[in-house]
């Protein structure tokens, strides 16, 4: 009689254990993390004026995302509003600060990924949509696709509603294209919302002087973006080509699913193990399904910063 009720017991136990959905769970605290670029940063280099500039906008990009979180959003809800802030200012290399490639024109790549669901949503060489991330969202949500380019992409755009730009809109003077640090300030985000549900998400300009039609990491899920709720989130920074062949993103959470690496260690090991030997300069940051952060790069600097609950907004440069 005894083991019975304890056999009924557990089978009560394993049914309601198997029927909380992602949607009830919570597994980790919500957090956001986000990235300006990595690259030569140095102390000293940036003015105080600079300096100043560039950390209200990457708290501004961490509050407005964060609200998202706090207020029961989705992680790729609060992904795209912490980039969106960045696309629209002239300090970064994604939206309107944008490098132009070899013809003078720019050309935009992003992309977004949900760790529940596996959808993922990407644009690339587009030139008139002011936020790309936005579009790369509309993708993944309204279509069966993961990734529309030039062109096309344009048109599911307009066609769902999303601004279309001038490419006035984009000649921001500050980008200064002749610095050493041009090109630097793709942007991306990471984060994981109260249901336990992570997405990650990126957008650039890619690098300046491109070839026309030059597509980076940054549109190319499993490189420059990727999320999947067993391992973590993933959103790159870097000389793109490298991490393109290197799968950075995924490769990260594949030594976090079958090496049982910590997010810490595979990303440390994926970053200056992987890609400094070979050249690849750049950096990530990440975030895994007990909130914990990775923000880890090869370079003199990389902005980026990260926002939990209770905890004011936390901002880096250097390193
Ligand atoms: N990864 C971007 C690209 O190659 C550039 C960057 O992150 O700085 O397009």
């Amino acid at each position: 009689m005894k083991s019975y009720v304890i056999w009924v017991l557990s089978l009560f136990l394993i049914a309601a254990c198997s029927s909380s959905t992602d949607q009830t769970m919570t597994t980790g605290p919500i957090t956001l993390v986000i990235h300006g670029g990595a690259g030569r940063i140095v102390k000293g280099e940036l003015t105080p004026a600079k300096e100043n500039a560039y950390r209200h906008q990457l708290i501004n990009a961490l509050e407005q995302g964060f609200k998202i979180l706090e207020e029961g959003g989705e992680s790729a809800q609060a992904v795209v509003a912490a980039i969106q802030i960045m696309e629209a200012s002239p300090l970064f290399n994604a939206g309107k600060g944008s490098v132009r490639n070899r013809d003078g024109v720019i050309e935009m790549d992003a992309s977004i990924m949900e760790g529940k669901t596996s959808l993922a949503g990407a644009v690339a060489g587009v030139r008139t949509i002011k936020s790309p991330i936005t579009a790369a969202y509309k993708i993944m949500t309204k279509s069966p696709y993961v990734m529309l380019v030039a062109k096309g992409a344009q048109r599911f755009a307009a066609e769902h509603g999303i601004e279309i730009v001038p490419p006035t809109y984009f000649h921001a003077k500050s980008t200064d294209q002749s610095s050493p640090s041009s090109g630097l300030g793709t942007v991306g985000a990471v984060a994981l919302d109260r249901y336990g549900n992570l997405a990650a998400g990126t957008s650039t300009g890619g690098t300046p002087k491109k070839h026309p039609g030059r597509v980076g990491d940054s549109a190319i899920i499993g490189a420059g973006t990727y999320a999947d709720n067993r391992s973590c989130a993933i959103s790159a920074t870097g000389h793109g080509e490298f991490f393109i062949r290197q799968v950075v993103g995924h490769e990260i959470s594949a030594r976090m699913k079958y090496r049982k690496q910590s997010l810490a260690r595979a990303a440390e090991d994926v970053i200056q193990e992987t890609l400094k030997p070979i050249g690849g300069k750049g950096g990530v940051i990440g975030l895994d399904r007990a909130g914990n952060i990775a923000m880890v790069f090869n370079t003199e600097g990389m902005y980026r910063g990260y926002m939990r609950e209770s905890e004011p907004p936390r901002v880096y440069f250097y390193q």
